[in-house]
Protein backbone atom coordinates (compact mmCIF):
# COMPACT_ATOMS: atom_id res chain seq x y z
CA UNK A 1 0.00 0.00 0.00
CA UNK A 2 1.48 3.44 -0.82
CA UNK A 3 1.84 5.45 2.60
CA UNK A 4 1.71 9.14 2.32
CA UNK A 5 3.29 10.99 5.47
CA UNK A 6 1.06 14.50 6.41
CA UNK A 7 2.19 15.39 9.54
CA UNK A 8 4.88 17.32 9.64
CA UNK A 9 3.99 19.70 12.13
CA UNK A 10 3.96 16.52 14.57
CA UNK A 11 7.23 15.70 13.80
CA UNK A 12 9.53 14.98 10.72
CA UNK A 13 12.17 11.95 9.86
CA UNK A 14 15.59 12.69 10.35
CA UNK A 15 17.39 13.26 7.02
CA UNK A 16 20.26 11.11 6.15
CA UNK A 17 22.70 14.11 6.33
CA UNK A 18 21.65 14.72 9.73
CA UNK A 19 21.89 11.48 11.21
CA UNK A 20 25.48 10.80 9.15
CA UNK A 21 26.51 13.97 10.78
CA UNK A 22 25.20 12.79 14.49
CA UNK A 23 27.09 9.31 14.52
CA UNK A 24 30.52 10.48 15.37
CA UNK A 25 29.29 11.89 18.51
CA UNK A 26 27.21 8.35 19.17
CA UNK A 27 30.85 7.19 18.49
CA UNK A 28 34.50 7.97 18.94
CA UNK A 29 34.00 11.59 19.86
CA UNK A 30 31.87 11.02 22.53
CA UNK A 31 33.36 13.91 25.18
CA UNK A 32 31.83 16.19 27.18
CA UNK A 33 32.33 19.28 25.67
CA UNK A 34 33.25 20.77 29.59
CA UNK A 35 36.35 18.52 29.83
CA UNK A 36 39.68 20.11 28.78
CA UNK A 37 41.45 17.10 27.00
CA UNK A 38 41.24 16.52 23.25
CA UNK A 39 38.35 14.85 23.50
CA UNK A 40 36.59 17.50 25.35
CA UNK A 41 38.18 19.87 23.12
CA UNK A 42 36.64 18.08 19.89
CA UNK A 43 33.42 18.19 21.63
CA UNK A 44 33.39 21.79 22.49
CA UNK A 45 34.14 22.89 18.91
CA UNK A 46 31.36 20.68 17.53
CA UNK A 47 28.95 22.36 20.12
CA UNK A 48 30.01 25.62 18.98
CA UNK A 49 29.62 25.06 14.75
CA UNK A 50 26.22 23.76 15.47
CA UNK A 51 25.20 27.18 17.49
CA UNK A 52 26.72 29.01 14.78
CA UNK A 53 24.53 27.21 12.15
CA UNK A 54 21.49 27.55 14.14
CA UNK A 55 22.27 31.37 14.77
CA UNK A 56 22.68 32.00 11.35
CA UNK A 57 19.40 30.66 10.34
CA UNK A 58 17.34 32.84 12.58
CA UNK A 59 19.88 35.89 12.14
CA UNK A 60 21.14 35.61 15.47
CA UNK A 61 24.74 35.85 17.20
CA UNK A 62 26.14 32.72 18.14
CA UNK A 63 26.11 33.68 22.11
CA UNK A 64 22.66 34.27 22.10
CA UNK A 65 21.38 30.93 21.26
CA UNK A 66 20.82 28.54 24.29
CA UNK A 67 19.97 24.60 23.63
CA UNK A 68 17.28 23.29 25.08
CA UNK A 69 15.90 19.60 25.30
CA UNK A 70 13.03 21.31 22.73
CA UNK A 71 10.11 23.51 21.71
CA UNK A 72 8.60 22.84 24.94
CA UNK A 73 11.66 23.59 27.52
CA UNK A 74 12.62 26.89 25.69
CA UNK A 75 8.69 28.08 25.73
CA UNK A 76 8.78 27.65 29.47
CA UNK A 77 12.15 29.09 30.06
CA UNK A 78 10.96 32.35 27.68
CA UNK A 79 7.88 32.59 29.63
CA UNK A 80 8.60 31.66 32.99
CA UNK A 81 11.82 32.68 32.89
CA UNK A 82 11.32 36.06 32.08
CA UNK A 83 8.72 36.38 34.59
CA UNK A 84 10.55 35.22 37.36
CA UNK A 85 13.65 37.70 36.00
CA UNK A 86 11.20 40.82 35.81
CA UNK A 87 8.36 40.47 38.35
CA UNK A 88 10.29 43.48 40.26
CA UNK A 89 8.73 46.16 36.96
CA UNK A 90 5.42 44.22 37.22
CA UNK A 91 3.35 41.14 36.98
CA UNK A 92 1.34 41.19 34.04
CA UNK A 93 2.07 38.76 30.57
CA UNK A 94 -0.07 38.76 27.79
CA UNK A 95 -0.42 35.67 25.15
CA UNK A 96 -2.73 34.47 22.77
CA UNK A 97 -5.64 32.00 23.19
CA UNK A 98 -4.27 29.61 20.81
CA UNK A 99 -0.73 29.35 21.35
CA UNK A 100 1.08 26.02 21.93
CA UNK A 101 0.18 24.28 25.04
CA UNK A 102 4.06 24.72 25.90
CA UNK A 103 3.08 28.29 26.19
CA UNK A 104 -0.13 28.08 27.02
CA UNK A 105 0.05 25.82 30.41
CA UNK A 106 3.71 28.19 31.11
CA UNK A 107 1.23 31.15 30.82
CA UNK A 108 -1.39 29.17 33.42
CA UNK A 109 1.21 28.01 35.81
CA UNK A 110 2.08 31.98 36.65
CA UNK A 111 -1.67 32.43 36.80
CA UNK A 112 -1.79 30.09 39.43
CA UNK A 113 1.46 32.18 40.96
CA UNK A 114 0.58 35.43 41.62
CA UNK A 115 0.95 36.81 37.70
CA UNK A 116 -1.81 38.50 35.84
CA UNK A 117 -2.44 37.07 32.20
CA UNK A 118 -4.32 38.31 29.02
CA UNK A 119 -5.19 35.46 26.77
CA UNK A 120 -6.41 37.84 23.56
CA UNK A 121 -8.79 36.55 21.39
CA UNK A 122 -8.36 35.96 17.75
CA UNK A 123 -10.27 36.49 14.30
CA UNK A 124 -12.60 33.76 12.36
CA UNK A 125 -9.17 33.47 10.59
CA UNK A 126 -6.98 32.89 13.75
CA UNK A 127 -5.11 36.47 13.37
CA UNK A 128 -4.19 38.30 16.98
CA UNK A 129 -4.92 41.91 16.33
CA UNK A 130 -2.15 44.29 16.97
CA UNK A 131 -4.37 46.92 18.36
CA UNK A 132 -5.47 43.61 20.64
CA UNK A 133 -2.05 43.73 22.12
CA UNK A 134 -1.91 47.56 22.06
CA UNK A 135 -5.23 47.77 24.34
CA UNK A 136 -4.17 44.74 26.49
CA UNK A 137 -0.83 46.73 27.53
CA UNK A 138 -0.33 48.24 31.38
CA UNK A 139 2.23 49.69 33.16
CA UNK A 140 2.36 46.21 34.89
CA UNK A 141 3.07 44.32 31.66
CA UNK A 142 6.52 42.82 31.65
CA UNK A 143 6.19 39.85 28.62
CA UNK A 144 4.15 39.76 25.67
CA UNK A 145 4.77 36.44 24.03
CA UNK A 146 2.95 35.46 20.47
CA UNK A 147 3.31 32.61 18.31
CA UNK A 148 4.82 33.18 14.96
CA UNK A 149 3.17 30.68 13.26
CA UNK A 150 0.02 28.87 14.38
CA UNK A 151 0.79 24.85 14.41
CA UNK A 152 -2.89 23.76 13.70
CA UNK A 153 -4.02 26.16 11.35
CA UNK A 154 -1.12 27.51 9.95
CA UNK A 155 -1.48 31.39 10.16
CA UNK A 156 1.27 33.69 10.36
CA UNK A 157 0.72 35.68 12.92
CA UNK A 158 1.66 39.97 12.78
CA UNK A 159 4.95 39.39 14.56
CA UNK A 160 6.41 42.79 12.96
CA UNK A 161 4.17 44.94 13.85
CA UNK A 162 3.95 43.64 17.48
CA UNK A 163 7.75 43.63 18.06
CA UNK A 164 7.71 47.30 17.24
CA UNK A 165 5.07 47.86 20.04
CA UNK A 166 6.71 46.13 22.65
CA UNK A 167 10.02 47.35 21.83
CA UNK A 168 8.30 51.01 21.87
CA UNK A 169 7.11 50.19 25.26
CA UNK A 170 9.93 48.39 26.33
CA UNK A 171 8.64 45.37 26.93
CA UNK A 172 9.74 41.75 26.59
CA UNK A 173 8.66 39.77 23.36
CA UNK A 174 9.20 36.22 22.56
CA UNK A 175 7.54 34.26 19.80
CA UNK A 176 6.79 30.42 19.81
CA UNK A 177 8.85 30.34 16.17
CA UNK A 178 8.47 26.10 16.21
CA UNK A 179 6.33 26.48 13.02
CA UNK A 180 8.29 28.77 10.99
CA UNK A 181 11.92 28.50 11.70
CA UNK A 182 13.41 26.36 8.52
CA UNK A 183 10.05 26.86 6.95
CA UNK A 184 9.82 30.22 5.86
CA UNK A 185 12.18 33.87 6.28
CA UNK A 186 12.93 33.99 10.01
CA UNK A 187 14.80 36.93 11.41
CA UNK A 188 15.01 37.89 14.41
CA UNK A 189 16.22 41.56 14.43
CA UNK A 190 13.37 42.06 11.35
CA UNK A 191 10.86 40.25 13.55
CA UNK A 192 12.33 42.50 16.47
CA UNK A 193 11.29 39.88 18.80
CA UNK A 194 13.98 39.17 22.05
CA UNK A 195 13.13 35.76 22.62
CA UNK A 196 12.31 32.74 20.33
CA UNK A 197 11.70 29.21 20.51
CA UNK A 198 12.62 26.74 18.07
CA UNK A 199 12.94 22.80 17.74
CA UNK A 200 14.75 20.65 16.13
CA UNK A 201 12.40 17.76 15.37
CA UNK A 202 9.83 19.95 13.20
CA UNK A 203 13.10 20.68 10.60
CA UNK A 204 14.39 16.86 10.25
CA UNK A 205 16.68 16.86 13.15
CA UNK A 206 16.45 14.80 15.88
CA UNK A 207 13.50 14.86 18.57
CA UNK A 208 14.71 15.98 22.36
CA UNK A 209 16.65 19.13 21.08
CA UNK A 210 15.38 22.57 20.53
CA UNK A 211 16.49 26.21 21.26
CA UNK A 212 16.15 29.63 22.80
CA UNK A 213 17.08 32.71 21.27
CA UNK A 214 18.04 34.93 23.90
CA UNK A 215 18.74 38.49 22.67
CA UNK A 216 22.12 40.34 23.96
CA UNK A 217 20.85 42.16 27.68
CA UNK A 218 17.68 40.17 28.12
CA UNK A 219 16.81 38.90 31.86
CA UNK A 220 15.75 35.76 32.13
CA UNK A 221 15.85 33.50 35.40
CA UNK A 222 17.12 29.61 34.21
CA UNK A 223 14.82 27.07 35.25
CA UNK A 224 17.21 24.68 35.81
CA UNK A 225 20.42 24.77 38.46
CA UNK A 226 23.18 22.50 38.24
CA UNK A 227 26.72 23.18 36.10
CA UNK A 228 27.88 26.63 34.01
CA UNK A 229 26.87 25.07 30.88
CA UNK A 230 24.81 27.35 28.22
CA UNK A 231 26.06 30.52 29.86
CA UNK A 232 24.15 29.04 33.31
CA UNK A 233 20.92 29.76 31.54
CA UNK A 234 20.55 25.76 30.91
CA UNK A 235 23.14 24.06 32.66
CA UNK A 236 23.24 20.44 32.33
CA UNK A 237 25.85 18.53 29.95
CA UNK A 238 24.69 18.88 26.09
CA UNK A 239 22.80 16.49 24.06
CA UNK A 240 25.74 16.94 22.06
CA UNK A 241 24.81 14.55 19.45
CA UNK A 242 21.10 15.87 18.97
CA UNK A 243 22.54 19.83 19.15
CA UNK A 244 24.79 18.33 16.25
CA UNK A 245 21.81 16.94 14.22
CA UNK A 246 19.64 20.20 14.77
CA UNK A 247 22.98 22.41 13.67
CA UNK A 248 23.35 20.44 10.31
CA UNK A 249 19.67 19.95 9.52
CA UNK A 250 18.90 24.23 10.47
CA UNK A 251 22.11 24.39 7.52
CA UNK A 252 20.48 22.34 5.31
CA UNK A 253 17.08 24.23 5.82
CA UNK A 254 18.29 27.85 5.34
CA UNK A 255 19.83 26.59 2.02
CA UNK A 256 16.44 24.90 0.87
CA UNK A 257 14.14 27.33 2.48
CA UNK A 258 13.17 29.28 -0.80
CA UNK A 259 12.78 26.49 -3.25
CA UNK A 260 11.16 23.80 -0.79
CA UNK A 261 8.89 26.80 0.52
CA UNK A 262 7.80 27.39 -3.43
CA UNK A 263 7.54 23.43 -3.68
CA UNK A 264 5.35 23.13 -0.61
CA UNK A 265 2.92 25.94 -1.32
CA UNK A 266 2.24 24.65 -4.37
CA UNK A 267 1.31 21.06 -3.47
CA UNK A 268 -1.16 22.57 -0.29
CA UNK A 269 -3.15 24.84 -2.50
CA UNK A 270 -3.48 21.84 -5.20
CA UNK A 271 -4.73 20.03 -2.23
CA UNK A 272 -6.53 22.41 -0.38
CA UNK A 273 -8.33 23.60 -4.36
CA UNK A 274 -8.74 19.99 -4.67
CA UNK A 275 -10.51 18.97 -1.32
CA UNK A 276 -12.89 21.99 -1.67
CA UNK A 277 -13.74 21.31 -5.33
CA UNK A 278 -14.34 17.68 -4.62
CA UNK A 279 -16.53 17.44 -1.13
CA UNK A 280 -19.37 19.68 -0.37
CA UNK A 281 -19.97 21.44 2.81
CA UNK A 282 -16.58 21.27 3.37
CA UNK A 283 -14.22 24.43 4.74
CA UNK A 284 -10.58 25.02 4.96
CA UNK A 285 -9.20 26.68 8.49
CA UNK A 286 -7.20 29.33 8.87
CA UNK A 287 -6.23 32.29 6.45
CA UNK A 288 -6.44 31.13 2.93
CA UNK A 289 -3.18 33.46 2.15
CA UNK A 290 -1.02 34.29 5.48
CA UNK A 291 -0.78 30.64 5.92
CA UNK A 292 2.50 28.44 6.19
CA UNK A 293 3.47 26.89 2.70
CA UNK A 294 2.93 23.18 4.74
CA UNK A 295 -0.24 23.36 6.48
CA UNK A 296 -3.67 22.61 5.38
CA UNK A 297 -6.81 22.28 7.82
CA UNK A 298 -10.33 21.64 6.92
CA UNK A 299 -13.99 20.54 8.95
CA UNK A 300 -16.13 18.16 7.21
CA UNK A 301 -19.01 18.85 8.05
CA UNK A 302 -21.15 15.76 9.83
CA UNK A 303 -18.41 13.71 10.74
CA UNK A 304 -15.91 13.11 13.78
CA UNK A 305 -12.01 14.01 12.84
CA UNK A 306 -11.08 10.59 15.06
CA UNK A 307 -12.94 8.41 12.09
CA UNK A 308 -11.60 10.31 9.25
CA UNK A 309 -8.20 9.66 10.41
CA UNK A 310 -8.87 5.99 10.92
CA UNK A 311 -9.80 5.75 7.45
CA UNK A 312 -7.14 7.72 6.37
CA UNK A 313 -4.96 5.29 8.22
CA UNK A 314 -6.27 2.17 6.54
CA UNK A 315 -5.62 3.70 3.38
CA UNK A 316 -2.07 4.66 4.54
CA UNK A 317 -2.26 8.36 4.61
CA UNK A 318 -1.05 9.35 8.27
CA UNK A 319 -2.72 13.44 9.34
CA UNK A 320 -3.90 14.69 12.59
CA UNK A 321 -6.88 16.76 14.35
CA UNK A 322 -5.68 19.70 15.88
CA UNK A 323 -2.16 19.09 17.31
CA UNK A 324 -0.46 15.49 18.74
CA UNK A 325 -0.32 16.71 21.88
CA UNK A 326 -4.24 17.18 22.50
CA UNK A 327 -4.86 13.78 19.90
CA UNK A 328 -6.27 11.48 22.33
CA UNK A 329 -8.59 13.68 24.16
CA UNK A 330 -12.25 13.85 23.39
CA UNK A 331 -11.84 17.92 22.94
CA UNK A 332 -12.23 19.62 20.10
CA UNK A 333 -9.55 22.12 19.58
CA UNK A 334 -8.82 24.83 21.67
CA UNK A 335 -7.35 26.93 17.99
CA UNK A 336 -10.45 25.98 16.67
CA UNK A 337 -12.84 27.07 19.08
CA UNK A 338 -11.13 30.00 19.83
CA UNK A 339 -11.33 31.27 15.86
CA UNK A 340 -15.24 30.79 16.74
CA UNK A 341 -15.83 27.60 14.78
CA UNK A 342 -18.57 25.95 16.69
CA UNK A 343 -17.97 22.99 18.99
CA UNK A 344 -19.90 19.93 16.15
CA UNK A 345 -17.81 21.56 13.40
CA UNK A 346 -14.35 21.85 15.23
CA UNK A 347 -14.95 17.94 16.39
CA UNK A 348 -14.59 17.11 12.28
CA UNK A 349 -11.36 18.93 11.76
CA UNK A 350 -8.19 17.25 9.83
CA UNK A 351 -4.73 18.53 9.80
CA UNK A 352 -2.53 17.68 7.00
CA UNK A 353 1.22 19.25 6.76
CA UNK A 354 3.15 18.98 4.17
CA UNK A 355 6.98 18.12 3.98
CA UNK A 356 9.71 17.08 2.25
CA UNK A 357 9.02 13.73 0.81
CA UNK A 358 5.20 14.91 -0.60
CA UNK A 359 4.99 14.67 -4.20
CA UNK A 360 2.39 15.87 -6.34
CA UNK A 361 1.31 12.06 -6.59
CA UNK A 362 0.68 11.98 -2.83
CA UNK A 363 -2.09 15.08 -3.46
CA UNK A 364 -3.68 12.60 -6.33
CA UNK A 365 -3.59 9.70 -3.90
CA UNK A 366 -5.37 11.94 -1.30
CA UNK A 367 -7.97 13.50 -3.56
CA UNK A 368 -8.50 10.45 -5.08
CA UNK A 369 -9.64 8.45 -1.82
CA UNK A 370 -10.31 10.95 0.72
CA UNK A 371 -14.01 12.07 -1.18
CA UNK A 372 -15.17 8.34 -0.54
CA UNK A 373 -14.34 7.95 3.34
CA UNK A 374 -16.12 11.52 3.92
CA UNK A 375 -19.34 10.00 1.24
CA UNK A 376 -18.98 6.77 3.69
CA UNK A 377 -18.74 8.16 6.79
CA UNK A 378 -21.67 10.88 6.03
CA UNK A 379 -23.71 7.85 5.38
CA UNK A 380 -23.00 6.41 8.68
CA UNK A 381 -23.90 9.56 10.41
CA UNK A 382 -27.01 10.27 12.25
CA UNK A 383 -26.35 13.86 12.13
CA UNK A 384 -26.12 14.03 8.36
CA UNK A 385 -29.60 11.82 8.18
CA UNK A 386 -31.26 14.17 9.87
CA UNK A 387 -30.08 16.91 8.25
CA UNK A 388 -30.62 15.58 4.92
CA UNK A 389 -34.15 14.38 6.04
CA UNK A 390 -34.64 18.31 6.32
C1 LIG B 1 6.06 20.99 18.37
C2 LIG B 1 5.83 22.36 18.94
C3 LIG B 1 6.33 22.73 20.20
C4 LIG B 1 7.02 21.74 21.11
O1 LIG B 1 8.31 21.44 20.67
P1 LIG B 1 9.00 20.07 21.23
O2 LIG B 1 10.39 20.15 20.69
O3 LIG B 1 8.20 18.95 20.65
O4 LIG B 1 8.95 20.14 22.71
C5 LIG B 1 6.12 24.02 20.65
N1 LIG B 1 5.46 24.91 19.90
C6 LIG B 1 4.97 24.60 18.69
C7 LIG B 1 4.26 25.65 17.90
C8 LIG B 1 5.12 23.32 18.17
O5 LIG B 1 4.61 23.02 16.97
Amino acid sequence: MRKVYLDHSATTPVRPEVLEAMLPYLKENFGNPSSIHSFGREAKKALEEARERVAGLIGARPEEITFTSGGTEADNLAIIGTAYANADKGRHIITSSIEHHAALDSAQFLLRHGFKVTFLPVTPEGLVRVEDVAAAITDETILISIMHVNNEVGTIQPIKEIGRLAREKGIIFHTDAVQSVGKIPVNVDDLGVDLLTASSHKIYGPKGVGCLYIRKGTRIQPQLHGGGQERKRRPGTENLPGIVGFGKAAELAGKELEEEAARLARLRDKLIDGVLERIPEVQLNGHRTLRVPHNANFSFRYVEGESILLSLDMHGIAASSGSACTSGSLDPSHVLLAMGIPHEVAHGSVRMTLGKDNTEEDIDYVLEVLPGIIERLRAMSPLYQRRASN
